[in-house]
């Protein structure tokens, strides 16, 4: 299966219209860099041996290329080294994906033949679905979960289920804090996450105490089946690092992963699916979902204000906050991408060809 899921996508990235030229690249960077070898055929067997594990090497690695000017990058992390060569200071980088979006860098660090290996082990596997799969793919919420069935998977969950929780303990805790005249942090993105750990611990600060909605989905289908393994599929590379630090998730898988899988299993969906029913679940991944959220649950939250789309500019006024100022509200959402999860750098070829 792996060496079909592989060789489907390679013939797949060869048939993309020009337009898609830095996707296609990316994506078969993407193969040959965790294979670490030129040749696909002959590193596969001993690429297989090394799924058992979670890969240690950094999640991104800058492709040889090089460029006149550099790509927007919020953190400042990329740089050109001494060739000319586009670089990343790996220190500060968090795995936004934007370098990578555009073309200019590759990533080593996919667990997508990890999770090939868990799906074809025989054992009982969840898939935890990120809300923002709605528009991934031409297809109704109900397809997509027989799809998942077709390519191994026995359990569907959304981590819608685990976002409610995460807005129900939000908003307890918000009601504290605007009682002492106090404001608070939200936020569902993993890379706003490693900002706050990395550059900025105003943000670690102010962000409520609540786990990630991906930790409360894996802990509660962890407590039903003990034994099951979990894969969480889900938008970008901020999320591949966030799983390595939740050991109820064994493996991760972007939505472009996903697509490969969907290609050598010859899953073809109907350009007619009726999508309209998933209406519920977009909004959780679009700009104020979790704030509106919240509110739900806090009586007292009058303001709330969101950022998305993150560049400098942003970055600078989150440090002000460090320096004692303090937002016009009492609720700060923050998603590093423009409108939130739903324009992550994993999305499909679907997706991007129909934005
Ligand atoms: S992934 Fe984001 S933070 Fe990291 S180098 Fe690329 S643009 Fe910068
Ligand atoms: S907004 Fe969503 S897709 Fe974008 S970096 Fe954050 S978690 Fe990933």
């Amino acid at each position: 299966m792996i060496r079909h899921v592989l060789s489907g996508r390679m013939r797949e990235l060869c048939s993309l219209p020009e337009r898609f030229a830095p996707f296609a690249r990316e994506a078969r960077n993407l193969i040959l860099s965790y294979l670490g070898a030129e040749s696909l055929e002959e590193s596969l067997e001993s690429a297989i041996e090394k799924c058992g594990r979670r890969p240690t090497f950094p999640l991104i690695l800058a492709s040889l290329c090089t460029a006149s000017s550099l790509p927007d990058c919020p953190t400042g992390s990329l740089y050109l080294d001494r060739s000319g060569n586009i670089a990343i200071r790996q220190s500060s980088c968090i795995y936004c994906g934007r370098c990578l979006k555009e073309g200019f860098t590759s990533y080593a660090r996919t667990e997508l033949l990890r999770s090939l290996e868990i799906l074809k082990s025989g054992e009982s596997v969840t898939a935890i679905v990120a809300p923002s799969i709605t528009g991934q793919f031409d297809a109704s919420y109900a397809e997509l979960e027989s799809a998942l069935r077709r390519v191994g998977f026995n359990r569907v969950v959304n981590v819608k289920i685990g976002a409610r929780m995460m807005a129900e303990i939000e908003g307890k805790e918000l009601e504290n804090c605007i009682e002492c005249s106090d404001w608070m942090i939200t936020s569902c993105c993993a890379s706003i996450k490693e900002l706050g750990l990395r550059l900025l611990p105003v943000i670690e600060e102010k962000h409520s105490s609540a786990k990630t909605p991906v930790e409360y989905t894996s802990a509660l289908c962890k407590e039903e089946e003990r034994d099951g393994r979990i894969i969480f599929i889900g938008p970008c590379l901020a999320k591949i690092s966030e799983c390595s630090r939740n050991a109820n998730v064994d493996s991760v898988l972007l939505f472009s992963e996903l697509e490969m899988l969907f290609i050598a299993e010859g899953i073809v969906f109907s350009k007619n699916s009726d999508s309209s029913r998933d209406e519920d679940l977009s909004p959780l991944s679009r700009t104020n979902g979790i704030s509106n959220a919240v509110r739900s649950f806090c009586s007292h939250l009058s303001s709330a204000i969101s950022y998305s789309g993150i560049k400098e500019a942003e970055l600078a006024l989150f440090s002000s906050w460090r320096r004692g100022e303090r937002p016009q509200a009492d609720l700060v959402e923050i998603a590093l991408c423009s409108g939130g999860c739903i324009s992550g750098p994993g999305n499909t070829s679907t997706f991007l060809k129909r934005s």
